[in-house]
C-alpha cells in the first residue's frame, strides 16, 4: 500500500484496553468473607488504552489497534478514546467480555488487583494480518505485552523498513529473539529490567542497559521513577541519563504509559534518542502530579518547560 506522507498515523498503539474497576476498602476480605467498600469507580484503562490517549492528548495523529467485547465497559472505553482523539477504526468488538481490572485500595493506598484479560486475549495474529493498512500507516508502533505474545510476535513481524516498533515488556516476559531484534527501543522500568535479566542484572542501569542490549534490541530506554530514564543505543556511544524535572508525586498509575506514547511520538518526529527522553520524561512528570491514569495525562500545553 501507499501511503502519502501527511496520511500517516503518528502512532499506532497495539495493545490492550480494560475497564478499572476501583472499591476503596478499609481491610482486605479473608478467603470467605464478604466486606462492604466505598462506591464504585470505572476508569478507562489497559497499557495500550493508556498509550493511545497519553499521545492523542499531546497532539498526536493516533490510532488504536485492540479488541473490547461488545458490552457497557467496551463502548465506555472506545467513547474515552473518541474523546481524546485517538482513530479507533482499528478497535475490534466482540468475541469475549471486555477486560477488566478488579481493583481493591486500602487506606494506605496500597492496590490488590485481578486482572480478567477478556477479549485483549482474542485480538489474534489474523487480526493484525487483517490491519495490514492500518500498520502500514504508522510512523512508530508501540506494543505492550497484555494481549497474546503470538499477536506481539505478528507485530513484530509486519514492521516495513519505514516504521519504528517500540516494545515495552510489561507484564514481564520471554521475549523470542526476532521480536526482541526490531525493537527500537525495548523500554523498561526496573522491575522489568532485572525480569528480562533475572541474575545477570549487574548492579547500575548503565549495567542493564548493556545487559538487555546484548539481548538484541538496537536501543533501550529504562525508566527510573523520579530520577527521569537512561538510554542506550546499539549504534554507538555510552548510555545517557536524562534527569526528570522535580514534582510532587501524587499519584504514578500510568507514569510509565504516559512516558512511553511520548517517546514513541517523538521518536516517529525524527527526534533522537535522547531528545525524545527528554521530553518524555516532563511528560512523565506531569502525569505523577494528578490521580488517577488517563485522567492524568498532560496536553502539550501541560507539560513542564526544559529544565530540571
Ligand atoms: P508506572 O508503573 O507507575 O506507570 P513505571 O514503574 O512503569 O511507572 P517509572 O520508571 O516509575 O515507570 O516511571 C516512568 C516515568 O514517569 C519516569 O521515567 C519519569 O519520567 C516519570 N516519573 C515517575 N515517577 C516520577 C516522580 N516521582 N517524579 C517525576 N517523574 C516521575
Amino acid at each position: 500500500m501507499h501511503v502519502n506522507d501527511h496520511d500517516r498515523y503518528d502512532l499506532l498503539v497495539v495493545g490492550s484496553a480494560n475497564a478499572d474497576l476501583v472499591v476503596g476498602v478499609e481491610r482486605r476480605p479473608a478467603p470467605g468473607e464478604t466486606v462492604l467498600g466505598s462506591d464504585l469507580a470505572v476508569h478507562p484503562g489497559g497499557k495500550g488504552g493508556n498509550q493511545a490517549v497519553a499521545a492523542a492528548r499531546l497532539g498526536a495523529r493516533t490510532a488504536l489497534l485492540a479488541r473490547v467485547g461488545d458490552d457497557a465497559h467496551g463502548r465506555l472505553l472506545l467513547e474515552s478514546q473518541r474523546a481524546a482523539g485517538v482513530d479507533t477504526t482499528g478497535v475490534l468488538v466482540g468475541g469475549a467480555p471486555t477486560g477488566v481490572a478488579l481493583i481493591t485500595v486500602d487506606p494506605s493506598g496500597d492496590n490488590s488487583i485481578v486482572v480478567s484479560p477478556g477479549a485483549n486475549a482474542r485480538l489474534a495474529p489474523e487480526d493484525i494480518r487483517a490491519a495490514g493498512a492500518l500498520l502500514g500507516a504508522a510512523r512508530v508502533v508501540s506494543v505492550q505485552l497484555e494481549i497474546p505474545l503470538e499477536t506481539v510476535a505478528e507485530v513484530a513481524g509486519a514492521m516495513s523498513p519505514g516504521t519504528r516498533l517500540v516494545l515495552n515488556p510489561s507484564p514481564p516476559a520471554p521475549l523470542p529473539a526476532h521480536v526482541l531484534a526490531v525493537c527500537d527501543p525495548l523500554v523498561v522500568n526496573e522491575h522489568e529490567a532485572r525480569s528480562m535479566l533475572g541474575g545477570a542484572a549487574g548492579a547500575t542501569p548503565e549495567e542493564w542497559a548493556r545487559a538487555l542490549l546484548g539481548l538484541g534490541p538496537r536501543s533501550v530506554v529504562v525508566t527510573l521513577g523520579a530520577a527521569g530514564a537512561l538510554v542506550a543505543d546499539t549504534r554507538g556511544g555510552d548510555a545517557v541519563r536524562v534527569p526528570s524535572p522535580q514534582v510532587e508525586a501524587v499519584d504514578t498509575t500510568g507514569a510509565g504509559d504516559a512516558f512511553t506514547a511520548a517517546l514513541a511520538w517523538r521518536l516517529g518526529r525524527g527526534e533522537g534518542l535522547a531528545e525524545a527522553a527528554a521530553f518524555a520524561v516532563r511528560v512523565g512528570a506531569a502525569a505523577v502530579t494528578r490521580r488517577g491514569a488517563q485522567a492524568s495525562f498532560p496536553t502539550a500545553e501541560e507539560v513542564p518547560v526544559g529544565g530540571v
